[in-house]
């Protein structure tokens, strides 16, 4: 059955990603929430539940906005990625079960996380990768990756393991961003919404 999504109608906006299926916003866990340390379990079977959660994955990536998600920041312990790297959301990729199966080159770019929110720091990682998931139909696929999809790929995989770009970073960086993010939340303070010129927020 179709329905339809009335907070998008109450707000009178217009987006290019309804579908008419009723979807949630979830909440995004932050940093250092200890739920974001969780390594995700694999996924048995891409099932309709499991659907749903993607649906639900893409619709708070966008609306945040994000290039990517994985289920472990909405407290959902599930190997399941949503990603869409390209400028006017139309490339949505879906990730079950990913892993990385090489790794080429290296390069350094900026980045953020919608679990770290306002933070954006230079991170180095590989600058192509092959990689292998199931996708929404739980079939197996490979492919390449490059540029921002590959940083945001990596990234991604790297929730999955419980591990955060901030644990990239220097142990000095790391406690000023953390007590940053814990002072916001003390007193309520909602971080500004990402800006893309600001680095990738992934
Ligand atoms: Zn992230």
């Amino acid at each position: 059955m179709v329905s339809v999504r009335p907070r998008r109608l109450l707000m009178g906006r217009s987006d290019d990603f309804v579908t008419g299926f009723t979807m949630t916003l979830l909440q995004v866990l932050r940093y250092p929430d200890p739920r974001l340390r969780h390594r995700a379990r694999p996924v048995e079977r891409v099932d309709d539940e499991v659907r749903r959660l993607i649906d639900d994955l893409f619709e708070t990536m966008y609306d945040a906005p994000g290039v990517g998600l994985a289920a472990v920041q909405v407290s959902v312990d599930r190997r399941v990625v949503v990603v869409d790297a390209s400028e006017d959301k139309s490339a949505p990729l879906t990730l079950v079960n990913p892993e990385i199966l090489g790794r080429e080159g290296e390069e350094e770019s900026q980045e953020g996380c919608l679990s770290v929110p306002g933070v954006y720091e230079m991170v180095r990682r590989a600058e192509r990768i092959r990689f292998r998931a199931l996708d929404r139909d739980g079939v197996p696929f490979e492919a390449d990756a490059e540029g921002l999809l590959a940083v945001c790929i990596q990234h991604e995989c790297d929730h999955l393991e419980g591990r955060l770009f901030v644990d990239y970073l220097s142990e000095l960086k790391r406690r000023r961003i953390r007590k940053r993010l814990e002072k916001q939340r003390r007193q309520g303070v909602e971080a500004p919404a990402p800006k893309r010129r600001e680095g990738t927020v992934i």
